[in-house]
């Protein structure tokens, strides 16, 4: 971390001399409670967990070591499925009351940006920018997760038109570094020291602040189906003949029974409100989605509609954290080059007996997330 600048934003002015003891805020919990991730597989016991209310707080946490143990360690919504959130006797650092939309500005080049903190959700900031007519050029369907964190993790979509990255579209982050220092990177000034920070995953800092790339918000067209094939093979041909016949396609599929939900997704041209007539069909759909994707795919039925129009803000979902008996999605996720989808579907195919599970293809990437 030692490379990277001290920020010259205006935060900057919160900038504390690294001795100076400094009062935290924020909630302080440090009663040894267990904080679980959604899925329930991850849990921690963390020594202290915070949840700071300003940028200071977060300066604060990270200079007091006697108070707030090390490793202190940023976590958003406690979505992941892996073990990123175990911080068994350090700090946890919750970024959730820093969800703060400071507004639209021109950067350096020109181009329009959104300044948002690191622990505002996806959802929250899908609507804000709706109601502006503009959007992030990445389709999100999880809701919860916030800026910080898919600022310097791996997402994925299946986005028209663009990269399925969210990441790709951040442009300057604000960052406490592991001094107590706020910090700043940008793509124009940083290079590759700010892409290295976004594959971070919450190890080079601890993101306060994103600028992330906005543009006039456009509509998305979907026709959705559900086929069932009578061998891998054809199961394979059938979802390289749809990407063809798509703009994007998002395949999910259910490899134990040979059978393939597919949203075949088309550019509907520029606008943030998803048409009247379309809204029915969309609101029913996403629902139902929604309840699939909640509950593991276990028992829900999801319609299939055809031509549906929509703003893609309206996609973004929100789930509900399950309790221990409730069905529930979990994944791994990996990415394949497109060339190989055949022979992956071949090999996890020979491997079914093992194993019983799903796939998601989003194919503008040919990522491959097994649940
Ligand atoms: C039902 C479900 C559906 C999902 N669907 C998708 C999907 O379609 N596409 C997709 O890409 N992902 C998807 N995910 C994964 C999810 O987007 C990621 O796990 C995301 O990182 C969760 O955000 P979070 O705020 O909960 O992060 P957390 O789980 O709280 O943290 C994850 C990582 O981010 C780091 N981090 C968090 N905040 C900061 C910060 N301020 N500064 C630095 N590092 C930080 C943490 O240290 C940790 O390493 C899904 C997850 C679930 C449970």
């Amino acid at each position: 971390m030692g490379n990277f600048n001290k920020t010259d934003s205006p935060v900057s002015l919160l900038k504390k001399d690294r001795q100076e003891a400094q009062p935290f805020q924020g909630l302080i919990e440090n009663e040894g409670h267990a904080y679980s991730n959604r899925g329930l597989s991850r849990s921690t016991r963390p020594a202290v967990y915070v949840e700071p209310i300003s940028y200071a707080d977060v300066q604060a946490v990270v200079r007091d070591a006697d108070r707030f143990p090390t490793p202190v360690h940023p976590v958003g919504s406690l979505l992941s499925v892996t073990s990123t959130i175990v911080n068994d006797g350090g700090t946890m650092l919750c970024t959730r009351k820093l969800d703060e939309i400071m507004g639209l500005e021109l950067d350096e080049r020109g181009r329009q940006i959104v300044r948002v903190q690191a622990g505002c959700r996806l959802k929250k900031l899908n609507m804000w920018l709706q109601a502006h007519g503009l959007e992030i050029p990445f389709q999100a369907e999880i809701g919860e997760a916030s800026v910080g964190s898919v600022a310097v993790c791996d997402t994925k979509e299946s986005l028209l038109d663009g990269s399925g990255y969210f990441s790709a579209h951040v442009l300057a982050l604000t960052y406490v570094n592991d001094g107590g220092d706020l910090c700043t990177l940008s793509a124009q000034k940083d290079g590759s020291v700010f892409h290295e920070f976004k594959c971070s995953f919450g190890l080079a800092g601890i993101v306060v602040e994103c600028q992330l790339e906005v543009r006039p918000a456009t509509l998305c067209g979907s026709d959705i189906s559900l086929v069932v094939y009578k061998s891998s093979d054809d199961l394979a041909k059938g979802i390289i003949r749809l990407r063809e016949e798509s703009d994007a396609l998002f395949a999910i599929v259910f490899l134990h029974q040979l059978a393939v939900f597919f949203d075949q997704r088309y550019k509907a041209g520029l606008g943030s409100a998803t048409p009247a007539t379309s809204q029915p069909a969309c609101d029913q759909f996403r629902i139902a989605k929604r309840l699939a994707i909640q509950h593991g795919f276990d028992g829900v039925e999801v319609p299939q509609p055809k031509g549906i129009v929509y703003s893609r803000h309206d996609f973004v979902n929100e789930y509900w954290h399950p309790s221990v008996d409730e069905p529930r999605l979990d994944f791994q996720y990996y990415e394949h080059d497109i060339g190989k989808i055949s022979r992956v579907i071949a090999e996890s195919f020979k491997f079914m007996p093992l194993n019983h599970f799903q796939f998601y293809l989003s194919m503008r990437q040919a990522s491959v997330e097994e649940a």
